[in-house]
């Protein structure tokens, strides 16, 4: 879906399909240095991070594999419930694995340092973080975040996987909503 079909929700596109895609393409040759000669484990955060996954094992020149978590921190609303959970696990042992884990963006951070602690007491080869988006908080996270696309205000967005309850996750760019939206 294009931000043409849904004008009247959005305020304003802040990232275009084509920034995305570029950064995807520079992230799979970034990856494939520094994977090279390494079996690679790409783990997605359902659901937003579908569209950056898809997207960026289509940009690798190489073999990976993919695999799934679900975790709930936000409720349908645009503010952190604080609470994380396991909806899905992995389907795969990670132990000795090289796991990068896959985010569509990073708010304030709680989401991910919970799991890349979870992760790393599976004991795998290593884990890294990419993360599509970043917003301000997150900077001052202890969670070493190794791919970062683009950083971004603090504002709720949506599109490229980013829903707001539930809708938007097919626009293929990255936007803010209007103020009628949310009311
Ligand atoms: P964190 O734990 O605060 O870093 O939140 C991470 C999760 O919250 C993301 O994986 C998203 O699912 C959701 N989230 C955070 N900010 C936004 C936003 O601006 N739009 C849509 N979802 C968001």
């Amino acid at each position: 879906m294009d931000a043409e079909h849904v004008e009247k929700d959005l305020a304003k596109t802040l990232i275009s399909e084509d920034q995305i895609q570029q950064w995807l393409a520079e992230l799979a040759r970034q990856i494939e240095q520094d994977y090279d000669g390494k079996p690679l484990l790409l783990v997605g955060v359902l659901k937003g991070a579908v569209m950056v996954m898809a997207d960026l094992a289509r940009h690798l020149s190489r073999h990976v594999e993919m695999d799934w978590m679900a975790i709930s921190s936000y409720g349908s609303g645009t503010t952190s419930s604080g609470v994380v959970r396991i909806l899905k696990d992995l389907d795969t042992d990670i132990m000795d694995r090289h796991v990068l884990v896959v985010e569509d963006i990073i708010d304030t951070g709680l989401t991910l340092s919970w799991l890349a602690s979870n992760l790393v007491s599976r004991n795998p080869a290593s884990v890294e973080i990419c993360t599509l988006l970043r917003k301000p908080d997150a900077m001052r996270m202890s969670v070493d975040v190794k791919y970062v696309g683009f950083d971004i205000p603090d504002e709720f967005v949506v599109g490229y996987g980013l829903d707001y309850a539930d809708s938007y996750r097919n626009l293929r760019s990255i936007a803010t909503l209007a103020p009628h939206v949310y009311s």
